[in-house]
């Protein structure tokens, strides 16, 4: 089992990798920023207090988060090939609640890989997804806001996965082909 946490800014590309990393070795998935929207478009309870942090830019409580990323980890069994995880954990408590989590039922994040581009890349690339997908978050205020919130809350989780041995960091812009060899190379030397 290799249960993989994808870790990078917004635009980095942590969905493009998991959609390609789903077709090569059968992974499951879970991008929380997902199953958020999927809330609000189903107009649940969760999804109401979703939508007010999500359109400021801002992350949803964590306590809230780690109910339901247990929940949607048990849907897949307890016989998998690996779960990604992308756009969780985004802080400290969330990564330090999901090896409990995970530790409970005897299992482990066996690699980060932190998906590195450069800020200037990263405000092109949402720019341009807001264009084309019509995603409610993806326009230049809320993008600052998220970077600025990537800067202060997310990254320093680098440090701690540093600390735990498994953090991998990958050049996150050029070539799709030779990003994702990068990140082929750190699952298969797990
Ligand atoms: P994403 O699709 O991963 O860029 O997430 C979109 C938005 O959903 C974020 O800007 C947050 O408001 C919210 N969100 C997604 N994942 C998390 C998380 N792990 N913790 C808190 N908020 C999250």
């Amino acid at each position: 089992m290799k249960n993989i946490v994808i870790f990078g800014a917004p635009g980095s590309g942590k969905g493009t990798q998991s959609d390609l990393m789903i077709k090569k070795y059968g992974f499951n998935h879970i991008s929380t920023g997902d199953v958020l929207r999927n809330e609000i478009k189903q107009g649940t309870e969760l999804g109401k207090t979703a939508k007010g942090y999500i359109d400021n830019g801002q992350l949803i409580p964590d306590d809230l988060m780690v109910n339901i990323l247990a929940s949607v980890y048990d849907s897949f069994g307890k016989d998998h090939k690996g779960v990604i995880f992308d756009g969780f954990p985004r802080t400290i408590p969330q990564a330090e609640a999901l090896k409990v989590m995970l530790s409970e039922r005897g299992h482990k994040i066996a690699a980060m890989i932190e998906l590195d581009v450069p800020e200037e890349e990263l405000m092109t690339r949402l720019i341009r997804r807001g264009q084309e997908c019509g995603r409610s978050d993806d326009n230049a205020e809320t993008i600052k806001k998220r970077l600025d919130v990537y800067h202060n809350q997310t990254s320093p989780l680098i440090n701690w996965y540093k600390k735990e041995g498994i953090h991998n960091h990958i050049k996150g812009y050029g070539e799709l082909d030779r990003i994702f060899g990068d990140v082929c190379s750190v699952i298969d030397n797990i």
